[in-house]
């Protein structure tokens, strides 16, 4: 579905991508690990437009994208939650939803959607009519990612859905991750620094250091892997 060919990025003189590769098929929950500054976020605006590749190519379901703006590039399909939420705290729930379904002229498919975020986060239904920087920390992250479920993407990018919050909704956020993927086959890129978490809800993972993929592969059997063990997770 997605595929990155040799992807250089950078801002200014600083080179945060030296040249990543990487492939996501459809389906599957990939996570992208590394530390503070290794180039996790990049990689995940590069893909969505907002940070422009210098070389290298980016296919999504075949089509070269890296030249493409960020409007079209989520009228194709892909959508991204940004590190630090970014939902509109003066607008309501109801209207932050409203927001990520404006792309679509599909009303019955909105109302379905709607129907499906508060199944997954029945908090939101509640809080409907609360403007969204009255929310908690969690519920905003439930915010930001419902948000971009109405835009119903193909590919979801998330960008560190755990920071900041609270050790038992990091754990509802990563199993919300895992139903989403579960229940409308949606395929989900994650970028974290909470790498045990993430590696525990991934099919397949990636590791980027300096702005370079240093290993890669299934999402279990990195979780044992020693230099994983080490530098990620803390063993
Ligand atoms: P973190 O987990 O701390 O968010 P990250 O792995 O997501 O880190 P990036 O944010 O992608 O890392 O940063 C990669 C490199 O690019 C770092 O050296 C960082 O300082 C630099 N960088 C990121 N954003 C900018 C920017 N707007 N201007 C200049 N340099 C930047």
């Amino acid at each position: 579905m997605l595929k990155l060919e040799n992807v250089q990025a950078g801002y200014g003189s600083i080179i945060a991508l030296k040249g990543v590769s990487l492939n996501i098929e459809q389906g599957e929950i990939i996570t992208l690990i590394g530390a503070n500054g290794a180039g996790k976020s990049t990689t995940l605006m590069t893909i969505s437009g907002v940070v422009k590749s210098r070389s290298g190519k980016i296919l999504f379901n075949g089509s070269e994208i890296q030249d493409k703006g960020s409007d079209e590039i989520v009228r194709m399909g892909i959508c991204q939650v940004p590190e630090g939420r970014h939902i509109f705290p003066q607008l309501s729930v109801q209207e932050n939803l409203d927001m990520g379904a404006f792309l679509r002229k599909d009303k019955g498919g909105v109302k379905k959607d709607l129907e499906y975020v508060f199944d997954l986060f029945p908090i939101l239904a509640q809080r409907r009519h609360q403007d969204g920087g009255t929310l908690s920390g969690g519920e905003q992250q439930m915010l930001a990612m419902s948000r971009a479920l109405m835009a119903r993407p193909q590919l979801l990018l998330l960008d560190e859905p755990s920071m900041g919050l609270a050790p038992l909704v990091i754990k509802q956020i990563f199993e919300i991750i895992k139903e989403i993927n579960e229940s409308s086959n949606t395929t989900i890129f994650l970028v974290e620094q909470n790498a045990n978490q993430a590696l525990q809800v991934a099919h397949r993972a990636y590791v980027i250091e300096n702005g370079e993929i240093t290993l890669s592969g299934d999402a279990r059997e990195l979780l044992t892997n020693e230099k994983v063990q080490k530098a990620y997770l803390g063993i």
